[in-house]
Parts: C-alpha cells; sequence; structure tokens
C-alpha cells in the first residue's frame, strides 16, 4: 500500500498538513514530531532512521552524539548543517529507540517523499539501513550499498553508515569519513565547480576519481577483507 497525501506549494504548507500527527502509533509516545531542518533548496539532502530521545525533545534530529559525529562529518567537507537538509524515514521517536515498523514507515514516508519532492536536492544521502533500503527500493544491507554512488529518479544517492553505529564500533568512524571524501568528489562531480577542499585528516585509503560520464568510481568501498563485494549501483524511480 503506498498512501499519497498529495502534493503541497512549500515545506511550511506541508509541515501544517502533518500537524499534530496522529496517523500511527509512533504519535502515542512521541513528544515533539522532527519534521526536518536545513536549507529549503538545499542541494545534499541528509536522511536518517528516526528522531532518539534528545531530538523527540528538542524537535530537531540528530541533536545527540550522533548529531555532533555527524556536524563533524560535514565540517570535515567544509559543510555546516545549515547548508543541507536533515530528515528522518520516521518523524516521531520509536519508544527505546527500536527500529520502524513497516506500517510506519509506510505512513510517515509519504511526507518525506514529498519533502524530497520540494526541496528537489542533488544528492541525498542515506545514513544507515532504514533510510538507504527505501530509497533505493532493496533489501542489500547498508555495508554492501555504503560508499558508492547509487541513482535514483536523476538524483545521486550515496548511502553511508548511520553515525551512531560509529558510536559503538570505532573502527566504522574512518569509514564515514572517508565516504564524506567521497561525498565531497560526488559533489563536485553532481554540481560542478571545485567542492570544499576535505579537511578530515582521515586516511588516503580510497583513491576516488570522477569519470568522463560523471560518475563516480571508488577503490575501496570495502570495510574489511570480509566484506562482500559492494553491489553495482543502483538505478531506479522513486520520487
Ligand atoms: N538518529 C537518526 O536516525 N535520526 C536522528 O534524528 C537522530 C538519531
Amino acid at each position: 500500500m503506498t498512501v499519497d497525501y498529495g502534493h503541497f506549494p512549500d515545506l511550511g504548507a506541508l509541515s501544517e498538513f502533518i500537524g499534530d500527527c496522529q496517523r500511527c502509533p509512533l504519535a502515542r509516545c512521541r513528544t515533539t514530531l522532527v519534521f526536518g531542518v536545513g536549507k529549503s533548496d538545499a542541494d545534499v539532502m541528509l536522511i536518517g532512521e528516526g528522531p532518539g530521545r534528545n531530538e523527540d525533545l528538542k524537535g530537531e534530529p540528530f541533536v545527540g552524539a550522533a548529531g555532533q559525529l555527524l556536524d563533524e562529518l560535514l565540517g570535515s567537507i567544509g559543510l555546516h548543517r545549515s547548508d543541507v537538509y536533515i530528515a528522518n524515514i520516521v518523524k516521531c521517536r520509536p519508544p527505546n529507540n527500536r527500529d520502524p515498523e513497516p506500517i510506519e514507515i509506510e505512513t510517515c514516508t509519504p511526507f518525506l517523499r514529498e519533502q524530497i519532492r520540494l526541496i528537489d536536492p542533488s544528492v541525498i544521502v542515506t545514513l544507515g539501513k532504514f533510510a538507504t533500503q527505501w530509497v533505493l527500493q532493496t533489501e542489500v544491507g547498508i555495508t554492501r550499498l555504503r560508499g558508492r554512488r547509487h541513482e535514483v529518479d536523476g538524483r545521486a544517492v550515496l548511502p553511508i553508515f548511520h553515525p551512531a553505529a560509529a558510536l559503538y564500533d570505532q573502527s566504522k568512524r574512518s569509514v564515514l569519513f572517508d565516504d564524506f571524501r567521497r561525498l565531497n568528489v560526488l559533489l563536485d562531480a553532481e554540481l560542478g565547480g571545485p567542492a570544499p577542499a576535505a579537511q578530515a585528516g582521515e586516511s588516503e585509503s580510497a583513491a576516488d576519481k570522477v569519470t568522463d560520464s560523471g560518475a563516480v568510481t571508488v577503490s575501496a568501498a570495502g570495510d574489511g577483507d570480509d566484506d562482500p563485494p559492494a553491489a553495482e549501483a543502483a538505478q531506479g524511480t522513486l520520487f
């Protein structure tokens, strides 16, 4: 089932329509609905999973520990959160940070789809499994998809690990900084003109190149010897 709430003239009208949303069970346990934040015509949109405790209290995405790391990652390529737009797969906090249920994703993502249409970003960065699998409409795991350019309806999509994963697994931290370097190369290719210099100071292991066609080729997207081969770039239509 795909829910269609229709089109809205701008983000304000969409937010007003969502209102004090009671459309799915998450409404019962949330404190604040987290609509999304950032530049309304951003070239880059980041999509996370769902609000955590801090986000639920503040009404803004990525304001906790994972958000601090996200700010660092953005800063490593000369970006600030005000340069991008940040939203989540679900707008209300799943209790105890459990995974969002399919019915919750189904009910909430038409709003995200509309946000994407209105913001019209050139590049979507999906943070973690849920955002990646929804945007790419795939069951393939994030480890196989991350660090490569995919494409959905003419938009470049770069899946990366969720920043929260790096809080528990330090090895993912350098992978995330490497993937932000890839994002910088991708932005250069998609938007033209030099991207801000990467200042991550992280490993130079991945020699990214932009081909004549504008595709980013990534020499070392794997994060370990036992990493399965990366999936081919996905093409699809969702938006
Ligand atoms: N994790 C997410 O996926 N989104 C947030 O907004 C915060 C943490």
